[in-house]
């Protein structure tokens, strides 16, 4: 394994640290001993060579929104950054070939001109594309699959240095290691996805009782593209959101009422709350049902602008993928804890879903899957309450999101992944020494070059 870096920092495409890293939730923080920001592929390949003959560790660092370590290291940081344009597009077969520092947002916008579209997106669209696809992101839809679902072919500098490629024609044990590979194979370098043609959604947002969402639950996941749900904790309410592809033209989601739902009601007002609550948590039952403001939303956009929101909230997030049938009592569990716990919890708990996929590290691998995420306002505290929903979480057979906070280990998860032993095997493979390990994925993964 690699020692922790020590002495001068790699000289080629490299610069010495000037300061602390920190992720988008602020909870993770680290000090690298060298920043790399590689333009080309052989800006990487010689970063990745110098690294490893200086017995470096080394990890990339995408957008810096996962929860988790994942991104930490105590040797180079690599950021992509300047690695992030789209190399090919077609519109006829939809095969589009990125470079992996391009943002989900820049990627959208760029299909969104070739009359193209991602077929599936989360909630922000600020993330790297190959942080994304490396933590197993999600959005929501009974037959919606995962970003890795999308991707048919990727580009890797391996810790010797070496480019390899992959698909399922070409290494195929390596491409479904890697299409969730929590940046434990190398540096992926391009990535490329099958998009489909663009479309229009219409969104459709309004508040229902929690028991009438639960009660009917089967048919909203069924009956739509895109169903998802707030339950808005002390409450019986739940935000429902439906997304359904449409021929409309845009309307009613533009200019200033884009701003008035998403920024001034989704962050800044919903912020205020969340400072109340964070000041007063005795307030904070008899201030919930404010968090379900909003009212009806009914418009149509462009996929890729109905798909996500402005985050300007920050928070901390744990998710769970639980199997689909065990959903509602997920939640019922999730909500009478609260209220025997008598926690304070200022934020909704969101609920998503997806179909079962083949990747062998993504969460809902082998069986249609609910996503119940928790969050917590910054600041609050959160730990009892996690600690809380991740025992039920547990029970219920849940597989932690990888790039949201947990605190499982990799003896706890290897039994819930059947190709794990696969996975481990194509990781030494690709690092055998532990060049991209950290303590992070040493406890999700266990230690490098064992199977
Ligand atoms: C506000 C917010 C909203 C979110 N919404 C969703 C959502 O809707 N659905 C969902 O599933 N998740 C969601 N997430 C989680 C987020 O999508 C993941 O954590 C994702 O991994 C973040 O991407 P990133 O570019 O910031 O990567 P980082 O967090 O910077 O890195 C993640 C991992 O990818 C690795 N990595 C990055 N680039 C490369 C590369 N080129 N080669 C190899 N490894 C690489 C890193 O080393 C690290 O291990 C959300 C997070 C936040 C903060």
């Amino acid at each position: 394994m690699f020692p922790p870096a020590e002495g001068e920092p790699p000289s080629k495409g490299a610069e010495p640290p000037a300061e602390a890293w920190t992720n988008w939730a602020a909870n993770q923080r680290w000090f690298p001993q060298a920043v790399a920001r590689p333009v080309t592929v052989e800006d990487v390949v010689s970063v990745v060579r110098t690294a490893s003959d200086q017995q470096r560790r080394a990890k990339v660092v995408g957008s810096g929104h996962s929860f988790t370590g994942a991104a930490v290291t105590d040797g180079v940081t690599i950021h992509l950054g300047g690695h992030s344009r789209v190399l090919d597009v077609d519109p006829e077969s939809g095969l589009v070939k990125a470079q992996a520092g391009i943002t989900l947002g820049r990627l959208s916008r760029a299909l969104a001109g070739a009359g193209l579209a991602l077929a599936n997106m989360g909630d922000v669209d600020v993330q790297s594309l190959a942080g994304a696809l490396s933590t197993g992101t999600h959005g929501t839809g009974a037959a919606a699959g995962s970003l890795a679902s999308q991707v048919v072919g990727m580009e890797l500098v391996t810790a010797d240095g070496e480019l390899r490629s992959c698909s399922s024609d070409d290494d195929p044990e390596l491409f479904e290691a890697a299409r969730v590979g929590l940046g434990a194979l190398g540096v992926v370098t391009s990535v490329t996805l099958r998009a489909v043609p663009a479309f229009s959604l219409r969104a459709q947002e309004t508040i229902e009782p929690l028991d009438q969402v639960l009660g009917r639950l089967d048919g909203h996941v069924a009956g739509n593209d895109h169903f998802e749900f707030f339950w808005v904790p002390h409450t019986n309410l739940a935000r429902t959101k439906r997304n359904n592809r449409c021929d409309d033209p845009p309307r009613g989601g533009g200019g200033a009422r884009r701003f008035v739902d998403r920024v001034l009601l989704e962050n800044v007002a919903f912020g205020a709350l969340c400072r109340l609550d964070r000041r007063w948590p005795q307030l904070t039952p008899r201030l919930a049902p404010a968090m379900a403001t909003g009212g009806r939303r009914d418009v149509v956009d462009r996929s890729y602008r109905i798909f996500v929101s402005p985050r300007r909230v920050h928070f901390v997030e744990m998710e769970y993928a639980v199997p689909r049938h065990r959903a509602v009592e997920a939640v019922t569990r999730v909500r009478d804890l609260i209220e025997r716990e008598h926690l304070r919890v200022a934020f909704p708990v969101e609920v998503r879903f997806a179909p079962a996929e083949d990747v062998w590290l993504s969460t809902s691998q082998g069986r249609d899957s609910a996503y119940i995420a928790v969050h917590q306002y910054w600041g609050m505290p959160y730990e009892r309450y996690f600690e809380l929903v991740e025992e039920v979480m547990v029970d219920l057979g849940g597989r932690p999101h990888w790039g949201k906070v947990h605190t499982r280990t990799a003896g706890d998860l290897a039994s819930l992944y059947p190709h794990w032993a696969r996975w481990q095997h194509q990781r030494a493979r690709a690092d055998p020494h532990g060049m991209w390990a950290n303590g992070y994925l040493d406890r999700v993964l266990g230690p490098p070059g064992t199977l």
